[in-house]
Protein backbone atom coordinates (compact mmCIF):
# COMPACT_ATOMS: atom_id res chain seq x y z
CA UNK A 1 0.00 0.00 0.00
CA UNK A 2 2.60 2.29 0.81
CA UNK A 3 4.06 1.59 -2.80
CA UNK A 4 1.27 2.78 -3.94
CA UNK A 5 1.08 6.37 -1.98
CA UNK A 6 4.20 6.80 -3.56
CA UNK A 7 3.35 6.43 -7.62
CA UNK A 8 0.83 8.99 -6.35
CA UNK A 9 3.71 11.92 -6.77
CA UNK A 10 6.09 11.33 -9.11
CA UNK A 11 7.69 14.43 -10.83
CA UNK A 12 5.25 13.60 -13.48
CA UNK A 13 2.22 15.65 -13.55
CA UNK A 14 -0.33 13.29 -16.07
CA UNK A 15 -0.92 11.29 -12.99
CA UNK A 16 -2.01 14.10 -11.20
CA UNK A 17 -4.01 15.22 -13.96
CA UNK A 18 -6.29 12.04 -13.65
CA UNK A 19 -6.34 12.14 -10.09
CA UNK A 20 -7.37 15.55 -10.72
CA UNK A 21 -10.50 13.77 -13.51
CA UNK A 22 -11.21 11.36 -10.67
CA UNK A 23 -11.99 14.34 -8.07
CA UNK A 24 -13.82 16.01 -11.07
CA UNK A 25 -15.73 12.85 -11.37
CA UNK A 26 -16.38 12.61 -8.08
CA UNK A 27 -18.26 15.83 -7.89
CA UNK A 28 -20.26 14.96 -10.36
CA UNK A 29 -21.18 11.91 -8.71
CA UNK A 30 -21.90 13.78 -5.26
CA UNK A 31 -24.04 16.38 -6.97
CA UNK A 32 -26.28 13.59 -8.13
CA UNK A 33 -26.20 11.88 -4.70
CA UNK A 34 -27.25 15.51 -3.21
CA UNK A 35 -29.94 15.41 -6.03
CA UNK A 36 -30.30 19.46 -6.01
CA UNK A 37 -33.30 20.29 -6.95
CA UNK A 38 -32.97 23.20 -9.47
CA UNK A 39 -29.94 21.78 -11.64
CA UNK A 40 -30.56 18.34 -11.35
CA UNK A 41 -29.84 16.08 -14.80
CA UNK A 42 -30.91 13.04 -14.94
CA UNK A 43 -29.36 10.36 -17.07
CA UNK A 44 -25.83 11.93 -16.92
CA UNK A 45 -23.61 9.27 -17.55
CA UNK A 46 -20.57 9.38 -14.98
CA UNK A 47 -16.81 7.35 -15.56
CA UNK A 48 -16.66 4.32 -13.25
CA UNK A 49 -13.04 4.63 -11.44
CA UNK A 50 -10.97 1.65 -11.62
CA UNK A 51 -10.03 -0.18 -7.85
CA UNK A 52 -6.62 1.19 -8.07
CA UNK A 53 -7.20 4.81 -8.45
CA UNK A 54 -10.12 4.63 -6.14
CA UNK A 55 -8.16 3.25 -3.73
CA UNK A 56 -5.12 5.94 -4.06
CA UNK A 57 -8.19 8.27 -3.77
CA UNK A 58 -9.55 7.23 -0.88
CA UNK A 59 -6.11 6.92 0.96
CA UNK A 60 -5.61 10.42 -1.08
CA UNK A 61 -9.08 11.94 0.92
CA UNK A 62 -7.88 10.43 4.11
CA UNK A 63 -4.99 11.80 3.93
CA UNK A 64 -6.38 15.29 3.83
CA UNK A 65 -9.42 14.60 6.04
CA UNK A 66 -11.91 15.33 3.67
CA UNK A 67 -14.19 13.25 1.74
CA UNK A 68 -15.42 13.74 -1.67
CA UNK A 69 -18.96 14.83 -0.70
CA UNK A 70 -16.90 18.08 1.19
CA UNK A 71 -15.82 19.22 -2.20
CA UNK A 72 -17.65 22.23 -3.70
CA UNK A 73 -20.08 20.85 -6.30
CA UNK A 74 -21.53 22.84 -8.84
CA UNK A 75 -25.17 23.38 -9.92
CA UNK A 76 -24.76 23.66 -14.11
CA UNK A 77 -24.90 27.21 -14.39
CA UNK A 78 -25.68 28.88 -18.07
CA UNK A 79 -22.68 30.55 -19.32
CA UNK A 80 -23.81 32.02 -22.51
CA UNK A 81 -25.04 34.81 -19.96
CA UNK A 82 -22.28 35.90 -17.70
CA UNK A 83 -23.61 38.83 -16.58
CA UNK A 84 -25.28 37.72 -13.62
CA UNK A 85 -25.48 40.78 -11.67
CA UNK A 86 -23.48 44.07 -10.90
CA UNK A 87 -19.89 43.91 -10.01
CA UNK A 88 -18.49 47.37 -9.39
CA UNK A 89 -14.73 46.98 -9.42
CA UNK A 90 -13.15 50.51 -9.88
CA UNK A 91 -16.64 52.51 -10.76
CA UNK A 92 -16.35 54.77 -7.72
CA UNK A 93 -13.01 56.90 -6.51
CA UNK A 94 -12.59 55.42 -3.39
CA UNK A 95 -12.53 51.92 -5.00
CA UNK A 96 -8.44 53.04 -4.83
CA UNK A 97 -6.05 51.27 -2.38
CA UNK A 98 -3.49 54.49 -3.19
CA UNK A 99 -6.14 56.37 -1.49
CA UNK A 100 -5.79 57.70 2.52
CA UNK A 101 -8.02 55.61 4.51
CA UNK A 102 -9.77 58.40 5.72
CA UNK A 103 -10.45 59.33 2.19
CA UNK A 104 -11.99 55.60 1.45
CA UNK A 105 -14.08 55.92 3.84
CA UNK A 106 -16.20 59.21 3.65
CA UNK A 107 -16.09 58.38 0.17
CA UNK A 108 -17.66 54.88 0.37
CA UNK A 109 -20.62 56.56 2.87
CA UNK A 110 -21.30 59.32 0.47
CA UNK A 111 -21.66 56.45 -2.71
CA UNK A 112 -23.50 53.85 -0.42
CA UNK A 113 -26.04 57.36 0.13
CA UNK A 114 -26.42 58.36 -3.46
CA UNK A 115 -26.23 55.64 -5.07
CA UNK A 116 -28.17 52.33 -3.24
CA UNK A 117 -30.03 54.21 -0.07
CA UNK A 118 -32.81 50.98 -0.22
CA UNK A 119 -30.41 47.77 -0.50
CA UNK A 120 -29.61 45.69 2.33
CA UNK A 121 -26.01 45.80 2.92
CA UNK A 122 -23.94 42.56 3.50
CA UNK A 123 -20.42 42.53 4.76
CA UNK A 124 -18.31 39.20 3.74
CA UNK A 125 -14.66 38.47 4.49
CA UNK A 126 -12.30 34.87 4.26
CA UNK A 127 -9.55 34.94 6.62
CA UNK A 128 -6.35 32.56 6.95
CA UNK A 129 -3.85 32.40 9.83
CA UNK A 130 -1.35 29.89 11.00
CA UNK A 131 -4.20 28.63 13.17
CA UNK A 132 -7.13 28.96 11.27
CA UNK A 133 -8.97 29.65 8.23
CA UNK A 134 -12.35 31.18 8.37
CA UNK A 135 -15.51 33.42 6.76
CA UNK A 136 -17.44 36.01 7.80
CA UNK A 137 -20.78 37.20 7.10
CA UNK A 138 -22.21 40.68 8.49
CA UNK A 139 -25.48 42.65 8.48
CA UNK A 140 -27.56 44.68 10.24
CA UNK A 141 -29.64 41.76 12.07
CA UNK A 142 -27.54 38.92 11.58
CA UNK A 143 -23.63 37.69 11.67
CA UNK A 144 -21.97 34.38 11.74
CA UNK A 145 -18.67 33.05 11.82
CA UNK A 146 -17.26 29.41 10.84
CA UNK A 147 -13.73 27.68 10.47
CA UNK A 148 -13.41 26.01 7.19
CA UNK A 149 -11.07 23.51 5.89
CA UNK A 150 -7.32 24.75 5.84
CA UNK A 151 -6.60 23.03 2.63
CA UNK A 152 -8.84 26.49 1.54
CA UNK A 153 -7.04 29.69 -0.17
CA UNK A 154 -8.13 33.03 0.85
CA UNK A 155 -9.77 33.31 -2.59
CA UNK A 156 -11.89 30.05 -1.65
CA UNK A 157 -12.84 31.47 1.99
CA UNK A 158 -13.63 35.03 0.54
CA UNK A 159 -16.44 33.27 -2.05
CA UNK A 160 -17.49 30.68 -0.01
CA UNK A 161 -18.40 33.83 2.58
CA UNK A 162 -20.57 35.50 0.06
CA UNK A 163 -22.20 31.68 -0.81
CA UNK A 164 -22.93 31.57 3.08
CA UNK A 165 -24.46 34.90 3.72
CA UNK A 166 -26.30 34.32 0.68
CA UNK A 167 -27.72 30.71 2.38
CA UNK A 168 -27.45 31.82 5.64
CA UNK A 169 -28.68 35.35 5.90
CA UNK A 170 -32.17 36.74 6.61
CA UNK A 171 -33.10 38.70 4.27
CA UNK A 172 -35.70 41.65 3.40
CA UNK A 173 -37.64 41.85 0.22
CA UNK A 174 -34.94 44.43 -1.36
CA UNK A 175 -32.43 44.32 -3.31
CA UNK A 176 -28.43 43.20 -1.55
CA UNK A 177 -25.11 44.85 -2.03
CA UNK A 178 -22.30 42.91 -1.39
CA UNK A 179 -19.26 44.23 0.25
CA UNK A 180 -16.09 42.33 -0.08
CA UNK A 181 -12.62 43.57 0.01
CA UNK A 182 -11.44 40.56 -2.03
CA UNK A 183 -10.46 42.07 -5.79
CA UNK A 184 -9.98 38.52 -7.67
CA UNK A 185 -12.92 36.93 -6.15
CA UNK A 186 -15.19 39.60 -7.43
CA UNK A 187 -12.76 40.10 -10.65
CA UNK A 188 -13.30 36.25 -11.25
CA UNK A 189 -16.92 36.20 -11.02
CA UNK A 190 -16.86 38.97 -13.30
CA UNK A 191 -15.20 36.94 -16.20
CA UNK A 192 -17.36 34.21 -15.08
CA UNK A 193 -16.33 31.40 -17.74
CA UNK A 194 -16.74 27.29 -17.59
CA UNK A 195 -13.04 27.50 -16.97
CA UNK A 196 -13.90 29.16 -13.43
CA UNK A 197 -13.12 27.84 -10.08
CA UNK A 198 -15.94 25.76 -9.09
CA UNK A 199 -16.62 27.96 -6.10
CA UNK A 200 -17.24 30.95 -8.00
CA UNK A 201 -19.60 28.87 -10.19
CA UNK A 202 -21.17 28.00 -7.55
CA UNK A 203 -21.85 31.54 -6.03
CA UNK A 204 -22.70 32.53 -9.72
CA UNK A 205 -25.74 30.14 -9.13
CA UNK A 206 -27.10 31.25 -5.68
CA UNK A 207 -26.77 34.91 -7.51
CA UNK A 208 -28.82 33.39 -10.66
CA UNK A 209 -31.50 31.68 -8.29
CA UNK A 210 -32.30 35.21 -6.46
CA UNK A 211 -31.94 36.80 -9.40
CA UNK A 212 -35.23 34.25 -10.85
CA UNK A 213 -37.37 35.34 -7.42
CA UNK A 214 -36.72 39.02 -8.58
CA UNK A 215 -34.00 40.01 -6.38
CA UNK A 216 -31.41 41.98 -7.45
CA UNK A 217 -27.67 41.48 -5.78
CA UNK A 218 -24.68 43.56 -6.31
CA UNK A 219 -21.45 43.22 -5.35
CA UNK A 220 -19.47 46.32 -4.64
CA UNK A 221 -15.34 45.63 -3.94
CA UNK A 222 -14.22 47.66 -0.99
CA UNK A 223 -10.00 48.21 -0.52
CA UNK A 224 -9.54 46.11 2.56
CA UNK A 225 -7.83 47.99 6.18
CA UNK A 226 -9.40 51.28 5.03
CA UNK A 227 -11.71 51.92 7.49
CA UNK A 228 -15.06 51.10 5.56
CA UNK A 229 -16.68 49.94 9.06
CA UNK A 230 -18.56 47.10 7.62
CA UNK A 231 -15.55 45.33 6.19
CA UNK A 232 -13.75 46.27 9.19
CA UNK A 233 -16.44 44.65 11.20
CA UNK A 234 -16.69 41.24 8.68
CA UNK A 235 -13.08 41.60 9.22
CA UNK A 236 -13.10 41.38 13.05
CA UNK A 237 -15.63 38.38 13.46
CA UNK A 238 -13.84 36.44 11.01
CA UNK A 239 -10.53 36.78 13.33
CA UNK A 240 -12.80 36.06 16.43
CA UNK A 241 -12.90 32.73 14.98
CA UNK A 242 -11.34 29.81 17.98
CA UNK A 243 -11.06 25.92 18.04
CA UNK A 244 -14.90 26.04 19.27
CA UNK A 245 -16.34 28.00 16.05
CA UNK A 246 -18.78 25.86 14.09
CA UNK A 247 -16.82 24.60 11.25
CA UNK A 248 -18.41 23.76 7.95
CA UNK A 249 -16.66 21.37 5.59
CA UNK A 250 -16.75 22.67 1.93
CA UNK A 251 -13.69 22.15 0.22
CA UNK A 252 -12.06 23.48 -3.11
CA UNK A 253 -11.11 21.33 -5.34
CA UNK A 254 -8.60 23.68 -7.10
CA UNK A 255 -7.14 23.97 -3.64
CA UNK A 256 -7.03 20.08 -3.45
CA UNK A 257 -4.77 20.01 -6.59
CA UNK A 258 -2.78 22.54 -5.69
CA UNK A 259 -1.73 21.33 -2.97
CA UNK A 260 -0.85 18.17 -3.81
CA UNK A 261 1.21 19.72 -6.86
CA UNK A 262 3.31 21.15 -3.91
CA UNK A 263 3.56 17.85 -2.13
CA UNK A 264 4.64 16.38 -5.23
CA UNK A 265 7.40 18.99 -6.01
CA UNK A 266 8.50 18.82 -2.32
CA UNK A 267 8.53 14.90 -2.69
CA UNK A 268 10.78 14.67 -5.87
CA UNK A 269 12.82 17.52 -4.32
CA UNK A 270 13.60 15.59 -1.18
CA UNK A 271 13.72 12.38 -2.93
CA UNK A 272 16.93 14.25 -5.27
CA UNK A 273 18.50 15.60 -2.04
CA UNK A 274 18.56 11.42 -0.40
CA UNK A 275 19.53 10.55 -4.37
CA UNK A 276 23.63 9.68 -5.39
CA UNK A 277 22.32 12.74 -8.17
CA UNK A 278 22.88 14.97 -6.12
CA UNK A 279 26.36 13.98 -5.21
CA UNK A 280 26.68 14.20 -8.99
CA UNK A 281 25.01 17.01 -9.88
CA UNK A 282 25.25 19.17 -6.80
CA UNK A 283 22.72 21.81 -5.89
CA UNK A 284 21.01 23.74 -8.61
CA UNK A 285 17.99 25.52 -8.88
CA UNK A 286 15.45 23.03 -10.27
CA UNK A 287 14.60 22.20 -13.46
CA UNK A 288 11.21 24.39 -13.26
CA UNK A 289 12.90 27.56 -11.34
CA UNK A 290 15.40 27.55 -14.69
CA UNK A 291 12.85 26.80 -17.63
CA UNK A 292 11.23 30.41 -15.48
CA UNK A 293 14.59 32.28 -16.53
CA UNK A 294 14.81 30.92 -20.24
CA UNK A 295 10.81 30.20 -21.11
CA UNK A 296 12.09 28.51 -23.90
CA UNK A 297 12.27 24.59 -24.89
CA UNK A 298 15.34 24.03 -26.91
CA UNK A 299 17.19 26.01 -24.02
CA UNK A 300 15.82 24.09 -21.07
CA UNK A 301 17.27 21.33 -22.94
CA UNK A 302 20.69 22.61 -23.57
CA UNK A 303 20.50 23.74 -20.08
CA UNK A 304 19.31 20.23 -18.03
CA UNK A 305 22.09 18.43 -20.91
CA UNK A 306 24.85 20.64 -19.27
CA UNK A 307 23.49 20.09 -15.78
CA UNK A 308 23.89 16.07 -16.42
CA UNK A 309 26.71 16.12 -18.42
CA UNK A 310 25.23 14.66 -21.65
CA UNK A 311 25.57 17.10 -24.13
CA UNK A 312 27.24 14.98 -27.43
CA UNK A 313 30.43 15.06 -27.31
CA UNK A 314 33.28 13.04 -28.61
CA UNK A 315 34.42 12.18 -25.56
CA UNK A 316 31.16 11.13 -24.85
CA UNK A 317 29.91 9.50 -27.50
CA UNK A 318 33.28 7.28 -27.77
CA UNK A 319 32.34 5.88 -24.24
CA UNK A 320 29.55 4.14 -26.11
CA UNK A 321 31.81 3.39 -28.73
CA UNK A 322 29.81 5.97 -31.38
CA UNK A 323 32.85 8.29 -32.34
CA UNK A 324 36.65 6.78 -33.28
CA UNK A 325 38.62 9.07 -30.89
CA UNK A 326 37.69 10.60 -27.42
CA UNK A 327 40.71 12.87 -27.47
CA UNK A 328 40.47 17.12 -28.63
CA UNK A 329 43.20 17.01 -31.39
CA UNK A 330 44.46 20.59 -29.64
CA UNK A 331 45.36 19.41 -25.89
CA UNK A 332 44.98 15.67 -26.57
CA UNK A 333 42.95 15.21 -23.43
CA UNK A 334 39.39 13.66 -23.31
CA UNK A 335 37.20 16.10 -25.45
CA UNK A 336 34.19 15.72 -22.67
CA UNK A 337 31.97 18.55 -21.96
CA UNK A 338 34.48 19.77 -19.11
CA UNK A 339 37.17 19.88 -21.18
CA UNK A 340 35.86 21.92 -23.61
CA UNK A 341 34.52 24.42 -21.02
CA UNK A 342 36.61 24.61 -18.72
CA UNK A 343 40.06 23.76 -20.15
CA UNK A 344 40.45 23.05 -24.00
CA UNK A 345 42.54 25.86 -25.21
CA UNK A 346 40.75 26.62 -28.75
CA UNK A 347 37.79 28.46 -26.41
CA UNK A 348 40.88 30.24 -24.09
CA UNK A 349 39.50 33.99 -25.38
CA UNK A 350 35.45 32.87 -25.33
CA UNK A 351 35.98 31.58 -22.18
CA UNK A 352 37.88 34.69 -20.77
CA UNK A 353 34.52 36.76 -21.60
CA UNK A 354 32.42 34.47 -20.19
CA UNK A 355 34.30 34.36 -17.07
CA UNK A 356 34.29 37.75 -16.78
CA UNK A 357 30.64 38.15 -17.65
CA UNK A 358 29.81 35.36 -14.74
CA UNK A 359 32.05 37.31 -12.09
CA UNK A 360 34.20 34.37 -12.15
CA UNK A 361 37.87 35.50 -10.57
CA UNK A 362 40.15 32.22 -10.68
CA UNK A 363 41.30 30.85 -13.99
CA UNK A 364 41.20 26.97 -12.72
CA UNK A 365 37.59 26.11 -11.60
CA UNK A 366 35.71 22.46 -11.34
CA UNK A 367 32.30 21.86 -12.87
CA UNK A 368 30.09 22.42 -10.53
CA UNK A 369 32.05 25.57 -9.95
CA UNK A 370 31.14 26.98 -13.06
CA UNK A 371 27.53 25.84 -13.01
CA UNK A 372 26.80 27.43 -10.05
CA UNK A 373 27.79 31.06 -11.38
CA UNK A 374 26.14 29.97 -14.14
CA UNK A 375 22.57 29.26 -12.52
CA UNK A 376 22.98 31.36 -9.87
CA UNK A 377 20.40 34.02 -11.51
CA UNK A 378 18.18 34.95 -14.58
CA UNK A 379 20.83 37.13 -16.05
CA UNK A 380 23.81 35.48 -15.56
CA UNK A 381 22.04 32.05 -17.22
CA UNK A 382 20.68 33.98 -20.04
CA UNK A 383 24.76 34.86 -20.47
CA UNK A 384 25.81 31.86 -20.31
CA UNK A 385 23.36 30.20 -22.91
CA UNK A 386 23.70 32.63 -25.45
CA UNK A 387 27.88 32.23 -24.95
CA UNK A 388 27.46 28.47 -25.87
CA UNK A 389 27.48 29.20 -29.18
CA UNK A 390 30.94 30.05 -29.37
CA UNK A 391 31.59 26.34 -28.05
CA UNK A 392 31.96 23.81 -30.24
CA UNK A 393 28.82 21.45 -28.90
CA UNK A 394 24.84 20.91 -29.49
ZN1 LIG B 1 41.06 20.93 -26.22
Amino acid sequence: MAKRIEQWYPPIFPLEWSLYGSLQSDMQLQFTRRGHDLFHTPGRIYSQLVEKDAESLRITFRNLSCIPDHIISLPIFPHSNPNICEIFLKDFYFQNKELPSSVISSDFIECIQIFSPNHFIIATHGSKSHCHTSIAGFSCLQQFCYRIHPLNSVFTAEVLAICQALDEFVIPETDILILSDSLSALSSLKNLSFHSPKVIQRLAAKIHIRKNLNQNIALLWVPGHSGVSWNEKADSIAKQVSDFSPYIDWIASEDIFSHLKKQSLQITEENYHKSKYQLLIGNFPDILTISKWTGNRVQDRLIARIISKTITTPGLLSRFNLHPDPLCRVCNEINDISHILLRCQKYAPVRAIIWRKLNIVSANITYDVLLSHALVNKNHLLIFVQTLKYFDID
